[in-house]
């Protein structure tokens, strides 16, 4: 790692924060060992980054991957990462909000695609969620997020942070806590703690369901009444009563059960029972 001071550019250009757009820039060079190092980047990667900030981890990745593509929302930043990062000949930048960017049109032919971000935290699950549902080649996330999410994100069965987004990102990947990072590691402080993350992106679901539509559903009401046992939470299940009971033998589940406790398995069967029943 050379001597690229975020502190110096900040101070250089006169950068001005803007707390909203979450920017909260990595001062912490061990950090960025990490994350560069838990997201294997290697000289095949095309790796995406969102939200460079003044181009710290941008650098780090620049050096290690065949091309790195940044996408940039605050146009303050821009004439900085384009001074700051000249000397690379293999960098894009993109001045656009990420949630609005088409990423196959970005990633086009290329066949190696890595994300990484410390992302911002304010749009953390929509980006989740595009980059995942999407349908994009990614092989891998590795993001930097609130320490809260990574927890539920990398959640088992039964437990307090076990939900609908464990289930979403376990649906489509492997997760892999990489190391938890203190607000001193960043300019200005967050007030929380946050965690890097790896998601690599399974070659097909982790479970075969009949109809995602219905799984994701499931899950959904399932978690909205968490204090509720299964057979009440699924009043929206366009069933008979008696189908709904069926339902459940068939899946082989307890309805006394509550959601939290149902492993990934255990939602696809349910679902594939209601599925077959409809
Ligand atoms: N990567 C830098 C670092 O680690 O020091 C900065 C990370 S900072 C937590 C988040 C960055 O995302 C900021 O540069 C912010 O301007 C940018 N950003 C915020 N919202 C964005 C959006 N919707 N699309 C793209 N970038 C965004």
């Amino acid at each position: 790692m050379d001597n690229y001071n975020t502190k110096d550019i900040v101070r250089k250009y006169g950068f001005k924060f803007t707390k909203s757009l979450g920017q909260n820039f990595l001062i912490d060079d061990s950090v960025l060992e990490d994350i560069v190092e838990g997201a294997e980047i290697c000289k095949d990667d095309f790796v995406i980054e969102i939200g460079p900030g003044v181009g710290t981890l941008t650098r780090e990745l620049l050096k290690k991957a065949k091309k790195v593509c940044a996408i940039e929302l605050d146009s303050d930043l821009i004439p900085i990462l384009q001074n700051e990062l000249k000397d690379f000949d293999n960098f894009i930048l993109i001045n656009k909000d990420a949630l609005k960017v088409d990423f196959n049109e970005l990633i086009g032919e290329e066949n190696s695609v890595k994300l990484v971000a410390n992302l911002p935290y304010y749009v953390t699950t929509p980006i989740i969620l595009k980059l995942l549902t999407g349908g994009y080649p990614f092989k891998s996330l590795t993001i930097m997020i609130q320490k809260e999410v990574a927890e539920r994100i990398d959640a088992v069965p039964g437990g307090k942070d076990y939900g609908s987004l464990t289930l979403l990102v376990q649906y489509y990947c492997n997760t892999r806590i990489i190391r938890k990072v203190a607000p001193s590691s960043f300019i200005p402080q967050p007030k929380v703690e946050s965690m890097v993350i790896n998601l690599e992106r399974l070659e097909t679901p982790r479970v075969k369901v009949k109809d995602e539509k219905l799984f994701f559903d499931l899950i959904r009401d399932s978690f909205n009444m968490r204090r509720k046992t299964l057979s009440n939470a699924l009043k929206n299940v366009k069933l008979s009563k008696e189908d709904i009971t069926k339902a459940f033998e068939i899946a082989g589940i307890d309805p006394r059960r509550r959601g939290e406790t149902l492993s990934i398995g255990e939602f696809a069967r349910l679902a594939d029972a209601i599925k077959d029943l409809q």
